[in-house]
């Protein structure tokens, strides 16, 4: 079964709102035109539910099948944000909003749905069903999670949860897939060192801050290096540090570091903050200072369900014929709080040959709509037959 009929017929509207989305971009949960936008479609669509304010700017639309003998409930989601990128793709549809683009591609995310929810909501040829669902915040602002703490799950029942990211570098319209952990954990840790500052000529009457968060550096390094089990995943990179003193002969009072931790399991994930714990703490006893560590746990690992995820596997290969394994991916992904509340799978569909995500050159491929909005599609007619 390839890619379904009606979204080669619906393509161009489909591109049409695509392109629309794309020149007007909004960051985080600052998606009201985009929200309202969407929302006005799924009425327009005839969904026998349209809900906005979920998750402060997220929206949700139900669409019944023709027939629900048993109750089954599936969410598609989708997310809507911009990033804070200066858009340098020089397309005519470019972002009008200064310092925001669609660099990941949720302009097209959001598009697909929309095609989907018009062909279901033309065809309801299922029966159970449908919620899908418009997030925003993707971009490190946690919408996903909003959603869920909005009830969302428990208000409409639903039972598995479906997501799916475009692919820069993989073939246009190529599906890909892993089950288990798939995108990593991101966190962040705010270190400050604190010691004596003093004169750079007499370090004997100070603590000197820069060599103690200097050592920390080193030493941060051993956690994937020595703590780790070498076949974990895990990252932990330092990416700014600060001292108190803008003088070439003033020794800081204090040394403030900064960085990302991606992990792949829970353990990791826990022994990687019990390390840069007792990492920081003991350079600062060691060398005299304290020190003031803190850590900020943002997105779950990602983790698909294995029946959910050879489901969606196999649709991709009727959708395209075939699927491939994905590869782990150390960015995170919002997408995880929902996977975390209910079973279900996330996918990746090939964007072709294409600047990366969040580049300033990149841009969303029209090309894979109509496989994109197939697997939508298709996963609600296969996993909820009609009746
Ligand atoms: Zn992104
Ligand atoms: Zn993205």
């Amino acid at each position: 079964m390839p890619v379904k009929n009606r979204f080669a017929e619906l393509q161009d509207e489909i591109t049409a709102w695509r392109r629309d989305m794309h020149e007007n971009p909004e960051i985080l949960f600052e998606t009201h035109r985009t929200s309202a936008l969407v929302a006005d479609k799924l009425k327009e669509f005839g969904c026998d539910e349209v809900v906005t304010g979920i998750g402060r700017t997220g929206v949700v639309g139900v669409i019944k099948g023709k027939s629900d003998t048993k109750g089954k409930v599936i969410g598609l989601r989708a997310d809507m944000d911009a990033l804070p990128i200066h858009e340098a793709t020089g397309l005519e549809y470019a972002s009008k909003t200064d310092g925001a683009m669609h660099a990941c591609g949720h302009d097209g995310h959001t598009a697909m749905l929309l095609g989907a929810a018009k062909y279901l909501s033309e065809t309801r040829n299922f029966d159970g069903t449908v919620v899908v669902i418009f997030q925003p915040a993707e971009e490190g602002g946690s919408g996903g999670r909003e959603m869920c703490e909005d009830g969302m799950m428990e208000r409409w029942n639903i039972q598995e949860v479906y997501g799916m990211h475009n692919w820069p570098g993989h073939p246009v319209g190529s599906f890909s897939i892993r089950p288990g952990s798939f995108f990593a954990a991101t966190d962040q840790f705010d270190v400050t060192f604190e010691g004596r500052g003093g004169h750079a000529a007499k370090p004997q009457e100070t603590v000197d801050t820069t060599v103690m968060a200097a050592q920390a550096v080193l030493a941060l390094q051993t956690i994937a290096a020595r703590n780790a089990d070498p076949i974990d995943q895990v990252v932990v990179s330092v990416t700014s540090f600060e001292t108190s003193s803008k003088a070439f002969n003033v020794i800081p009072q204090t040394v403030q570091i900064k960085g990302t931790v991606r992990t792949m399991s829970k353990e990791m994930r826990g022994l990687a903050e019990q390390r840069i714990n007792e990492i920081c703490n003991g350079v600062a006893a060691t060398f005299g200072g304290t020190v003031d560590v803190t850590y900020i746990r943002g997105y779950p690992v990602m983790v698909n369900s294995d029946v959910q995820t050879d489901f969606a596997a196999e649709v991709a290969k009727s959708v395209s014929g075939s699927c491939d394994e994905a590869p782990l991916v150390m960015g995170g992904e919002d997408f995880a709080f929902m996977l975390e509340e209910r079973p279900g799978a996330y996918i990746l569909v090939g964007n072709g040959d294409t600047a990366a995500v969040h580049h300033p050159e990149y841009n969303f491929n029209d090309e894979a709509i109509p496989a994109g909005c197939s697997w939508w599609a298709e996963i609600v007619e296969q996993r909820m037959p009609a009746a």
